[in-house]
């Protein structure tokens, strides 16, 4: 029975029911490149048009992090178990720890009508292109990796050892920026007003655009691939 929603589902996107401007949307990029302010930007302009996908991680709060709103701050036990009871839509190893997008961060945000938005690493957006969540996949590049390094300490929210981690991670981000099926869109990232700008533009937020559309994707009920396993990396 599950199975015959599942299709129905399927032929229902495919045959573009649900528009690419109501589509979920996945931003990807190295850490520093600025996916998070975009996103926080976007979202302050049209809160009433999307919705953040609040992830779990195994990793410990920043100061300026609030609970449930970055992220939902859990142990790796607890997660490994919700993971293997099928409760996440992805998952991965991210920088030493865990991180995942469960399956009700996304229906909250369908729930409340509003179109959601990923910020996941390259691996969680392979998991999000092969699963039955149809989305819109984004990549953020740094103009240069000298910039990106740059950013990354002007953060000053890592130590230096887990910067050279989140280097080392960003050289293989960006080297799979351009794999095959992948990304729809890649937007450079040089200077934060104009790469917001052109986010908008290929989100269709151009002047005049009805920004009180309602979409709803729910992911209950659809089947998850659990081969595609991206732990222990
Ligand atoms: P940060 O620790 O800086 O918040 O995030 C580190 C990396 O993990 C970023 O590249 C971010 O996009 C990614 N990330 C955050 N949440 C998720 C998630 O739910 N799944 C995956 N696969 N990556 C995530």
């Amino acid at each position: 029975d599950q199975k015959k929603n599942f299709e129905t589902e399927v032929v229902a996107w495919s045959k573009g029911v649900i528009g690419d401007t109501e589509k979920p949307i996945v931003i990807s990029g190295p850490s520093g490149v600025g996916k998070g302010t975009l996103i926080s930007k976007l979202m302050k302009e049209f809160p009433a048009m999307f919705g953040f996908s609040v992830s779990h991680t195994t990793r410990a709060p920043r100061e300026k992090e609030t609970i449930g709103v970055h992220y939902h701050f859990t142990e790796r036990s607890v997660m490994e178990e919700e993971i293997k009871a099928g409760k996440f839509l992805e998952f991965a190893s991210v920088h030493g720890n865990l991180y995942g997008t469960s399956i009700e961060a996304v229906d909250v945000v369908a729930d409340a009508g509003k179109r959601c938005i990923l910020d996941i690493d390259v691996q969680g957006a392979r998991s999000v292109r092969a699963s039955s969540l149809e989305a819109i996949f984004i990549f953020i590049c740094p103009p240069s990796f000298e910039e990106l390094e740059e950013r990354l300490r002007a953060r000053g929210t890592e130590t230096e050892e887990q910067i050279q981690k989140r280097l080392r991670n960003a050289r293989a981000e960006l080297e799979q920026r351009n794999s095959p099926g992948l990304f729809d869109h890649i937007l450079v990232n040089d200077n934060l007003d104009t790469c917001y700008q052109s986010l908008k533009k290929l989100l269709g937020l151009n002047e005049g655009v009805d920004t009180t559309q309602k979409s709803t994707h729910k992911m209950t009920d659809l089947p998850i691939d659990h081969s595609a396993s991206n732990i222990d990396q």
